[in-house]
């Protein structure tokens, strides 16, 4: 009989229903309801319609940008930008990100060059990224992750000195802002996502933001085969639309930004608190921006200072209900369609690697409040202070791998 993990809370989970690590927005489903209705009503599905217009300028107005192209999600919106600045050759990417990140690069054609992150803050290491420049990097691809952001200001200094194109995949930043500056507006574009899982949401969503008119003018021929707006030439069309259901859900959650962002700094500062006080556990605080939206609670566990390793943990608060996750694992180097040279290449991402190993999510979002947060650190704490009882059992049961 192998050992059970509930015998750390009691008998049965401490959550009945389990705890997802995503945002999940509902809105209100009256609210819901009527703008259907508004959709019915019109008869107006998609084609860059009124709720998709409504949209892009109530974001240009949020993001403080000059140009928003909806999206039906992020990944096509990379994939879009990556043609639209007609980038060649090489892309200097982190590893450690979504797949999707450089997934769109191979899309286009395009060659990812794995860079490492700075285990502090985990964005890209702007020395490394300088390293990795040669006369075939056409751009940087940075991600601006968790919240937080990477030295934009250092990085465009980079790829201006190498006459290269930066861009951001920016799917973690929207309401993040740099000394009051919005994410929206540096590099040639920046890329969001809205889907479920993401602070503002369209259930599946996103959209491509830009500071120049050429650019913008290409995405919105290439974003669909009859364009909306000027027809400029691109050398691919493709179906990137946003639909009129999406936008609806959207522009609800805009709505809601305020008080969904409240939500997540009031359940953040419960972990930061909460946290502080377990060895070997440290909650990453969002450390270059002036504003930051809290969608993510990130943490990082010395093994050794803690008692158990990172999936021994995560196992029992799965027992629990608490769906914490290693988000990016094992790194983009290692993912299947990347990796036929993952040992050459992690040799030259040790913070990637070791990141990799000691990271993961805690939950936050629309179904915990800060009792529920209480709850999950204490069971954090409980473990800790069994550890070394918990790590015999799981040793001898043999049910961590
Ligand atoms: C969610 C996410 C994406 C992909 O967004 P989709 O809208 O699901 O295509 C890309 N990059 C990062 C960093 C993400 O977290």
């Amino acid at each position: 009989m192998s050992y059970d993990f509930r015998l750390i809370s009691g008998r049965a989970p401490t959550f009945a229903e389990p705890l997802p690590v995503g945002q999940l927005y509902f809105p209100q489903w009256p609210r819901y309801v009527a703008a259907m209705r508004g959709i019915f009503d019109r008869h107006y599905y998609t084609n860059h319609g009124p709720l998709v217009q409504k949209l892009e300028e109530e974001l240009a107005r949020f993001l403080k940008v000059k140009h928003v192209i909806c999206v039906t999600n992020a990944t096509i919106g990379l994939m879009m930008v990556a043609d639209a600045l007609r980038l060649t050759g090489k892309v200097i990417v982190p590893s450690y990100t979504f797949v999707a990140t450089a997934q769109s690069l191979k899309w286009c054609g395009l060659t990812p060059v794995f860079c490492d992150i700075d285990p502090e803050s985990q964005q890209i290491d702007i020395d490394a990224a300088a390293l990795l420049i040669d006369q075939e990097v056409s751009a940087i691809l940075a991600v601006n992750l968790w919240g937080d952001a990477c030295d934009t200001g250092a990085l465009q200094a980079l790829a201006d000195a190498n006459g290269i194109s930066l861009y951001f995949d920016s799917a973690h930043a929207f309401g993040v802002a740099i000394e009051n500056v919005p994410i929206a507006g540096f590099g040639r574009a920046e890329v969001f996502s809205f889907h479920a899982t993401k602070v503002l949401s369209a259930g599946e969503g996103g959209c491509v933001t830009t500071n120049d008119d050429n650019v913008a003018a290409r995405l919105r021929n290439i974003r669909s085969s009859y364009g909306a707006g000027p027809t400029v030439p691109v050398v691919k069309t493709s179906n990137g639309r946003m639909s009129e259901a999406q936008a609806a859900i959207a522009l609800m959650s805009l709505d809601d930004y305020p008080s969904i962002q409240a939500r997540n700094k009031a359940l953040f500062d419960a972990y930061s608190q909460n946290l502080a006080v377990i060895p070997g556990i440290r909650l990453l605080h969002p450390k270059n921006v002036s504003a930051s939206n809290y969608q993510y609670a990130t943490c990082t566990i010395e093994p050794v200072e803690f008692g158990l390793a990172r999936d021994q943990l995560l196992q029992l608060l799965e027992a629990e209900n608490i769906l914490a996750r290693r988000y990016f694992y094992p790194g983009t180097h290692r993912s299947a369609g990347f990796d036929g040279n993952a040992e050459a290449v992690a040799a030259r991402l040790p913070m990637t690697e070791r990141i990799c190993d000691i990271s993961f999510q805690l939950p936050l979002g629309a179904r915990l409040d800060v009792s529920d947060v209480e709850k999950i650190c204490a069971l954090i704490a409980r473990a800790q202070r069994e550890a070394p009882q918990i790590s015999q059992f799981m040793a001898r049961d043999g049910v961590c791998e």
